[in-house]
């Protein structure tokens, strides 16, 4: 393959994973992350088996196995820790092949960067501008001496929720907006065994995870109006959950105050047209942002990556047909994930009315297991293209 160089904006799991999946079909890359070093700032992650999947693609499915923690069963609870759903974690592996996964952000961030050749990594480079010619792409940047200018043969616009590379190619596009619903998140030391499950409340949401090495991490997310804070966030969480069913007093007891994090949760309500300006292409959250409720936007952001690499494999001179054959392979899914995940979310965790709210536990308490699963297997079930 004559040298094929690609650079990637934004160095969050969504613009490692692509710079991995290129670099492992040839190609040489330039991540450019703005931030002043490399990190991955939140707790923990679910990864689903599509995304565990797409990390074996990667080559790090067993690291990642060793770092974090195959999810025990577990399934859905009303706030009394009476159960709705459980799930049947040997018939998810029976059909899926795989467990999910729970891990902490920074082992999936460190382990892709550990597989990346360090000189292929800045920080402290945030890019300005982005600009598609027919041959070439250009990237304006401001580093850390001054502003730079890069071309390339393909430009992967990874940045983010708030993307200026979406900004700029797609100028009338709305952008993300607010879901309704806020978050709080923290990993913590925790070492008696919990199972991965979720908590339901009216209009309110706390989740489990063990992330492996005596560590776990738990959220809580609640209907609220955007962008409020409180001095204490950790007392917020005690106040509104802190009621809640066993282990979720101990958990938020054993929780520092300073490692809670909250956000407020986004996402496009109005899907791009494309994913693909001539030889730029938008990857993760720049693409495809969505609400958290089926722990789905980083698992697509990585199966966006590996289908990336699969599709460029051939090199520099393919790159229009290969971002034409990556928009139709990505768009659709990550889309109706999207909107899946939103509608997740209205009848989940934002589900406040009492009737509606009774009904909905009702329903779910009659639906047999194979049948919650099959639900959940639609979206976990992917495979990476052959080859
Ligand atoms: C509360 C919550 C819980 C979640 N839970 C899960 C879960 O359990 N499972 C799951 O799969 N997903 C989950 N997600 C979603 C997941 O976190 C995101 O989808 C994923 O992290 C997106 O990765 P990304 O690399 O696309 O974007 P980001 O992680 O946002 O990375 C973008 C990077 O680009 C950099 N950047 C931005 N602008 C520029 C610029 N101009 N120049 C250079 N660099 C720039 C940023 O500094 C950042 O490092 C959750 C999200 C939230 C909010």
């Amino acid at each position: 393959m004559v040298d094929s160089h690609a650079v990637v904006v934004g160095a969050g799991i969504g613009g490692l994973s692509a710079a991995l999946a290129l670099h492992r079909h040839g190609w040489r890359v330039t991540v450019l992350e703005r931030a002043p070093d490399m990190r991955e700032v939140g707790a923990g992650l679910s990864l689903m088996a599509n995304a565990v999947r797409a990390l074996d693609a990667l080559g790090l499915g067993p690291a990642l196995r060793r770092g974090g923690h195959g999810e025990a069963p577990g399934g859905i609870r009303n706030r009394h820790g009476r159960w709705l759903s459980r799930v049947d974690a040997s018939e998810m592996v029976r059909q899926l092949g795989t467990t999910a996964l729970g891990v902490h952000r920074a082992t999936v961030h460190r382990t892709l960067r550990e597989a990346l050749p360090a000189s292929s990594l800045h920080t402290s480079a945030a890019v300005e501008h982005v600009e598609s010619g027919p041959d070439r792409a250009e990237v304006r940047y401001q580093g850390p001496d001054g502003p730079h200018t890069l071309s390339a043969d393909l430009v992967v616009g990874a940045d983010g929720l708030r993307s200026r590379v979406r900004a700029q190619l797609w100028p009338q596009h709305p952008g993300p907006v607010y879901a309704g619903s806020t978050t709080w998140r923290a990993a913590i030391a925790f070492a008696d065994p919990v199972p991965a499950a979720i908590s339901w409340g009216p209009g309110a949401e706390f989740g489990m995870v063990p992330i492996g090495d005596g560590q776990l991490y738990w959220y809580g997310a609640l209907n609220a109006p955007p962008g409020g804070h409180a001095p204490d966030e950790l007392a917020a969480v005690r106040e509104r959950f802190g009621d809640w069913h066993d282990p979720i007093p101990a958990l938020l007891a054993a929780t520092p105050p300073d490692v809670v994090l909250r956000n407020d949760i986004h996402y496009l309500a109005v899907p791009l047209p494309s994913y693909v300006r001539g030889r730029v292409a938008l990857l993760g959250d720049a693409a495809h942002p969505m609400t958290p409720n089926l722990g789905q936007g980083a698992g697509q952001a990585i199966e966006d990556a590996v289908v990336l690499g699969a599709v460029c494999a051939s090199g520099a001179e393919e790159v229009p047909a290969a971002l034409a054959a990556y928009d139709e392979l990505r768009r659709p899914r990550s889309q109706s994930v999207a909107r899946a995940s939103y509608v997740a979310g209205r009848f989940g965790q934002q589900l406040h009315n009492p009737i509606a709210f009774a009904m909905r536990n009702i329903a779910l308490r009659l639906t047999p297991g194979r049948v919650a699963l099959r639900s959940m297997a639609r979206y976990a079930d992917w495979r990476p293209p052959a080859g």
